[in-house]
């Protein structure tokens, strides 16, 4: 626990998710817990099924966040998302932005479905070579186990990160 934590005008956690270096550090090796599947292609949706992604390829990174700014983004108890190269995603459809800076400044911008709402993927000024997909836009229960776990000090009591993930307060 840190003096310096911080909060945001309605006390959500307003800092980043502090993984852009870990991401391009993990460029290097392959994500443990991740289950390979070469060449494999992906498709990611929103709810009406308006806003499609393609993405080919493995995630560069799979993690999640307790944060209090995903759980507020997510209605869920933790943000789930992999990041893939920009290049491997293909975007169809309409979607509008929603533009959050961390109290770092950087803009984190999300984009969803204008017609139900959906965050299906989001980019990060410090890291425009990556897009984050939440894992729940893909609808498939055998993605592969998130990595990483991040900012556990807002972690639900209940909730147990995988015991092989990296894991940070
Ligand atoms: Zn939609
Ligand atoms: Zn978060």
């Amino acid at each position: 626990m840190t003096p310096m934590e911080k909060f945001g005008p309605n006390g959500v956690d307003m800092a980043p998710e502090p993984l852009y270096a870990e991401a391009q550090a993990s460029l290097a090796h392959s994500t443990a817990g991740s289950q390979t599947r070469a060449s494999s292609e992906r498709h990611a949706a929103c709810s009406c099924g308006q806003l499609r992604l393609r993405v080919s390829g493995d995630p560069v990174r799979v993690s999640i966040c307790h944060c209090l700014a995903c759980q507020r983004r997510t209605g869920s108890a933790f943000g789930f998302q992999a990041r893939f190269r920009a290049d491997r995603v293909e975007v169809t459809g309409r979607s509008r932005e929603f533009l959050r800076a961390s109290d770092e400044g950087e803009n984190r911008t999300f984009r969803f479905c204008p017609e139900c709402g959906a965050t299906v993927f989001y980019t990060t000024a410090g890291a425009p070579e990556l897009i984050a997909i939440p894992i729940g836009a893909f609808a498939d229960p055998d993605f592969p186990a998130p990595a990483f776990s991040v900012w556990e000090r807002r972690m639900h009591v209940w909730v147990q990160a995988p015991q092989d993930s990296h894991r940070s307060p």
